[in-house]
């Protein structure tokens, strides 16, 4: 008897997870379906949004409310749909330059609008769940792509002071709902790792502290254990690309504060994946993730979990550079020095274009890279200045990079005016030449510095290093 009894318990469980399971299994097969085709970059703006927001305006399931303006009098807006009484309240893009979440909510809001063989899920949601969303925050930050509002100011530091316009709608918005549960939406450092641990941090979670202590109480449990339901089912898309975020105490930020004030608040981060620099594959885990959750909710199949799968998920660590160099034989003064380089790569706020910066040289046999090579018997080579200096846009234009690359030229002198010109067409990492003013400049190894040279072995180029990236050459 005793052991029937312990069947039961152990298989109620498994059977609410394999539904689970087989809905994001259906939602990554046929996310295609869902995902809104206007958005296909994270520089998203304002504008991007607005057409499917009036879209939304004109479809009976939702109700698409104004909330007001923000400091350059973008609207905010606020999207309901569901009849349920449990209310999830998601708001994204707090931080102009994080919009991974925002393009997922779109998705999101195509699944619902769908009338397909998952209706039997969608319409559990529907029945049992009320969402709410707020989606892109800070529109006057992500019109020039910077994480912060047009007044400087870090909304996600302004919870407690409330000076921007859009903290405070964000806040009354908060106040009016009184959501059971709250979904805070950001993007972190593509190159955060799971710990200790080669593989970065693509997706990150944290239930926020509502106190210094840290404390537990029944409202932040409900976020931990839904996390814990969340990584169980995101783990066979991503495995081991899961980490969690710091959980210290910031009483000027949202998702502390409404986690303070009783709603069980889950904070996701997007970070980073191999070769996916538009983060198209991270919002598409954004989008089953939060599906999940929404029927895990439903279904309150996330009441069952334990804490200890939460605690389990290892912390967001520093161990990541994007490039990293192992080994690379370098002369100076006549001798050879075996030395690791760390390349980081740094985008512009202004445009597409990229540079590749070295951010550390030396042993740096602890850390990994996301690319990373060992370089034992390739020695750096310098790149040399081209003799010309580039005067007008029409002679960039005209410029064969790859022949350059080719003579062995890694530099181009090109009038001031120059420097910042966006090379149309030409993707970041691919024969993005270093463009440097005219005058005496030459090649320098050194922390901060550009990081374009060539690697040799046995004398002939191999590969070269522009942009932050390793490209092979032809020999
Ligand atoms: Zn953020």
């Amino acid at each position: 008897m005793k052991f029937f009894y312990f069947l039961l318990i152990t298989l109620f469980p498994v059977i609410g997870m394999s539904q689970e399971i087989s809905f994001a299994q259906n939602l990554y097969n046929t996310y295609e379906s869902y995902r809104e085709p206007s958005l296909n970059s994270r520089r998203i703006t304002h504008a991007n949004i607005l057409p499917l927001i009036e879209k939304l305006h004109h479809n009976s399931k939702f109700v698409v409310h104004k909330l007001g303006e923000s400091v350059e009098k973008r609207e905010l807006f606020l999207i309901k749909i569901g009849t349920g009484k449990t209310k999830i309240f998601l708001w994204s893009q707090m931080h102009g330059d994080e919009s991974t979440a925002t393009m997922a909510l779109f998705d999101i809001f195509n699944f619902f609008s769908a009338n397909d063989y998952l209706n039997e899920s969608r319409e559990r949601i529907l029945r049992e769940t009320t969402l709410y969303f707020l989606p892109m925050v800070n529109p006057d930050g992500a019109e020039v792509f910077q994480r912060r509002n047009i007044l400087e100011i870090d909304l996600n530091r302004d919870a407690s002071r409330l000076v921007t316009p859009e903290a405070i709608l964000l806040m009354n918005t908060f106040d009016s709902l009184d959501a059971d549960f709250g979904f805070n939406l950001h993007d972190q450092s593509t190159r955060y790792s799971v710990g200790k641990n080669y593989k970065q941090a693509t997706i990150s979670f944290l239930a926020p502290a509502f106190n210094d202590k840290k404390e537990m109480n029944e409202k932040r449990e409900r976020a931990v254990k839904l996390i814990g339901r969340m990584t169980e089912v995101l783990q066979q898309f991503i495995p081991g690309h899961i980490a969690k975020y710091s959980d210290d105490y910031e009483p000027r930020a949202f998702g502390d504060t409404f986690q303070k004030k009783g709603t069980s608040t889950i904070l996701i981060e997007s970070g980073g994946w191999k070769d996916d620099v538009e983060k198209q594959f991270i919002r598409k885990i954004n989008f089953i993730g939060m599906l999940s959750a929404f029927n895990s909710i439903a279904e309150k199949s996330y009441e069952k979990i334990t804490r200890d799968k939460y605690e389990a998920i290892p912390m967001n660590d520093n161990q990541l550079f994007d490039l990293l160099l192992r080994n690379v034989s370098v002369e100076k003064n006549g001798r050879s020095f075996s030395l690791d380089i760390a390349i980081n790569i740094t985008e512009q706020k202004s445009g597409r274009e990229s540079q590749g910066l070295i951010e550390d040289l030396g042993d740096l046999s602890i850390f990994h890279g996301i690319e990373e090579m060992d370089c034992t018997g390739f020695s750096l080579v310098d790149g040399k200045v081209h003799t010309q200096t580039i005067k007008t846009e029409e002679e960039l234009n005209e410029i064969d990079f790859q022949k350059l690359i080719e003579n062995g030229i890694l530099f181009l002198p090109v009038e001031k005016e120059l420097l910042s010109y966006s090379l149309q067409g030409i993707s970041r990492s691919r024969f993005q030449l270093q463009f440097v003013e005219p005058g005496d400049f030459h090649f320098q190894l050194k922390v901060g510095g550009q990081s374009a040279f060539y690697l040799y072995k046995n004398d002939i180029p191999k590969y070269v290093v522009l942009g932050g990236s390793l490209l092979r050459l032809k020999n």
